[in-house]
């Protein structure tokens, strides 16, 4: 069923009335429900939780240490091409800047995309739809779901993602006055990543609205809509008027305190966080045990149900504006109430 006549809320991955199902009947695997928010959010403060929450996210191998540690490998990359003092003569580094991007998008969706979808590492094991993608593909580009998600990642997201990048990149070289060092202060420099995943939340939350509205929806946001049952590919395969907005998230770097190494955070937890979030797998699943957490079952939940989960656990806006739903028969009961259908 094409997906650019969006019927609000409606279960579109399955072939069964989901309100009559239990979460265990809709779906081949999903985490422990109701699903949370950062507990950094969650009142009143439980610090136990708050500590795990941030201790699995920032002292372990997570999605997000591990785009920090390349955005800091990237700023190293990059220094020998940069030019110096703001000399804009050569534009090679850019063409350095996009190779390193296209590189790790084959590199992170691709590498998923053949264990998980070609090689068939872990079988079903951790996925959340039992079905390898779609079958048929009208609705796609190509008429194939992979292909049709290779092209929009590469040809437009790349090209956003490295166009805004540059521009960060290429301002903070010329000697931008709000560029700042680690050794200006070390607290304000960890604030800045600390704060990158609420900030790129409430930005997303916002855009994401905006991008379920009437004809937004029918001529920009639902080429990202076609994937109901998303794979690694799926994560940035938008239409370019959507990545104009997605990524623009990066510019609040105008107006705060920043270095390149913040600018390429932003940009991978903008890129690849989202290659990752849409692997259709909660985690990577190898020797009888999770070694690393890729699906985020939120944004899963939205791919399914269409108008919930706009933004992402990071910060609960979805849960003030009534928008959350936590997986949870309830949840799923009190928004279609609310939408009144
Ligand atoms: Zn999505
Ligand atoms: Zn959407």
């Amino acid at each position: 069923m094409p997906a650019d006549n969006q019927t609000p809320f409606r279960d579109n991955g399955s072939s069964h009335d989901a309100p009559a199902q239990s979460a265990r009947q809709q779906w081949n695997w999903h985490p422990d429900l109701p699903i949370g928010n950062n507990p950094l959010f969650e009142w009143p403060w439980h610090m136990p939780t708050i500590w795990a929450y941030h201790r699995d996210t920032w002292l372990k191998l997570s999605e997000v240490s591990f785009v920090l540690i390349l955005a800091i490998a990237t700023f190293y990359l990059m220094q020998p091409v940069m030019p110096v003092d703001g000399d804009s003569g050569s534009m090679t580094w850019v063409g350095v800047l996009y190779g390193v991007n296209l590189g790790l998008v084959c590199a992170v969706a691709g590498g998923l995309h053949w264990f998980l979808y070609i090689h068939k590492g872990q079988g079903i094991e951790r996925k959340y739809i039992s079905a390898f993608g779609h079958k048929g593909g009208g609705r796609f580009s190509f008429g194939n779901q992979v292909h049709d998600n290779i092209f929009w990642t590469l040809v437009s997201g790349v090209g956003f993602w490295t166009f805004y990048q540059a521009i960060m990149l290429w301002r903070l070289n010329s000697g931008a006055a709000s560029a700042i060092e680690w050794g200006d202060s070390p607290v304000l420099f960890s604030l800045i990543i600390f704060l990158t995943g609420p900030w790129i939340a409430f930005h997303f939350y916002w855009g994401h609205r905006f991008l379920h509205m009437g004809v937004v929806y029918k001529w920009v946001h639902a080429l990202h809509h076609r994937n109901v049952n998303v794979g690694p590919w799926s994560g940035i395969s938008m239409h370019p008027v959507e990545h104009a907005i997605y990524f623009s998230s990066v510019f609040i770097h105008l107006f705060i305190p920043s270095h390149p190494i913040h600018i390429c955070f932003h940009m991978y937890m903008l890129g690849l966080s989202a290659i990752i979030g849409h692997s259709g797998f909660h985690s990577l699943f190898i020797g009888n045990k999770d070694r690393f957490a890729l699906g985020h079952f939120h944004h899963q939940l939205h791919h399914r149900y269409f108008e919930c989960n706009y933004g992402s656990v990071d910060f609960p806006l979805d849960r003030w504006f009534g928008t959350f739903h936590d997986g949870s028969q309830e949840s799923f009961s009190r928004l279609k109430n609310n939408l009144k259908i």
